[in-house]
């Protein structure tokens, strides 16, 4: 082939970035953020095969689109706590939470996991968790989701390039920055937020962009049934759940989950038995323990039977203390103990070490107290029971 005809059909940095150009506004929305391929193509009449290469070079770079400043950046030995502005409510500035946190391999630190927000406040109400404090202040577009984990791999990557370390592996690869699983585990209850995170998930996983595979994305909940329906007829069995438990019984799961009222436990259990997960697929039940409350041997026999019909790995997490709140962290004793209960029912079960305590990023931490004392957003739908 032709020089000529060979510059033609390869597309240069250049041209590529002329491309953008041409087909984008000059100061782009980063609404585009929220769009898959065919959306992105159709939103401009033309074919997705005509923008293939525009948009793969868009996501993979971020060249052509206004990504939001960082209000707030904190490091606490390598896990790292983002934030970004997402508009105002009541004349006080929204932002998200988000955490790059370094997973532990028996080679040390080699992967990264990225916790992301699906709302700004949660309207959940659960009773050890600073967010719920806030209340819904905003749930977040599509756009401002995806955002989250783009401006995520730009700060990996400003850190290879800080260290001079030089990049492994092709930037096309999802994993190029080291992030490896990216978890709703942020700020809100996603399934709560359902439409623009499922459309979040959609731009995520689009081979013809970020290209993150579904099986290495988590949703996690607090248990809504309703949510869980809608996910169930999406049919994406790889997608990984994860349920918030944190209580063995509905008596205490009413008091620190409120969602239990109109949810309660068996229902729970029955739609994740029918839900249609992968052969391979495992849920993460998490259980946050809380000393003195849901901490004991018997707490540890109600979830052993909650979880014996479930394909599950138990995940413990010590209670993450909170500004100015009443629980308190269990011993490491405890912890241990309640977990080789669980053990000795063969039920999977792990421990999480916790990180990003300091900074108030560790897990039921986010939230800004400087938003969280305004009312919730009376605009926002009322919350459901089945
Ligand atoms: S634990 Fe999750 S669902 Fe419950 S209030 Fe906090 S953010 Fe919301």
């Amino acid at each position: 082939m032709a020089h000529a005809d060979l510059a033609a059909v390869v597309p240069t940095r250049r041209r590529l970035k002329r491309e953008i150009m041409l087909h984008l506004p000059e100061q782009p929305d980063h609404a585009i953020l929220g769009q898959t391929l065919a959306e992105f193509a159709a939103a401009r009449g033309k074919h997705p095969q005509f923008f293939k290469k525009t948009y793969a070079h868009m996501m993979r770079t971020a060249e052509g689109i206004a990504l939001p400043p960082i209000t707030r950046q904190h490091d606490d030995g390598g896990t790292v706590k983002f934030c970004l502005p997402v508009g105002d409510y009541n004349g006080k500035s929204l932002e998200t939470e988000s955490v790059i946190i370094p997973m532990l391999s028996y080679k040390g630190p080699s992967w990264f996991s990225l916790c992301i927000s699906s709302q700004v406040g949660c309207r959940m109400a659960c009773s050890f968790c600073e967010t719920a404090r806030m209340g819904l202040l905003k749930n977040l577009s599509a756009a401002e989701i995806v955002q989250q984990r783009i401006v995520a791999r730009e700060l990996r990557l400003a850190q290879f390039a800080a260290e001079n370390k030089p990049l492994e592996r092709p930037r096309y690869c999802y994993f190029v920055d080291g992030i490896q699983n990216i978890v709703f585990m942020g700020m809100g209850e996603p399934l709560d937020n359902f439409d623009n995170v499922t459309q979040a998930i959609r731009v995520l996983s689009d081979p013809s962009g970020l290209a993150f595979p579904m099986s290495q994305i988590c949703v996690s909940t607090v248990g809504r049934i309703d949510g869980l329906n809608k996910l169930a007829a999406l049919n994406w069995p790889n997608l990984r759940i994860a349920i918030s438990l944190n209580a063995p019984n509905d008596k205490l799961r009413d008091e620190l989950m409120p969602i239990n009222k109109g949810m309660p436990l068996k229902d729970l259990q029955r739609t994740l038995i029918e839900y249609p997960m992968s052969p391979r697929g495992r849920y993460m039940i998490e259980y946050v323990l809380i000393k003195g409350v849901n901490d004991s041997l018997a707490d540890a026999e109600a979830v052993a039977d909650f979880c014996r019909p479930l394909r599950c790995i138990v995940n413990l997490i010590p209670y993450n203390p909170q500004r100015g709140a009443s629980f308190e962290t269990p011993a490491h004793e405890t912890v241990l103990a309640f977990m080789e209960r669980l053990k000795s029912h063969k039920i999977f079960t792990k421990r999480r070490i916790t990180k990003g305590r300091d900074l108030m990023s560790a897990c039921g931490q986010l939230g800004n107290p400087e938003v969280r004392r305004q009312k919730p957003n009376p605009r926002l739908p009322v919350l459901p029971t089945v």
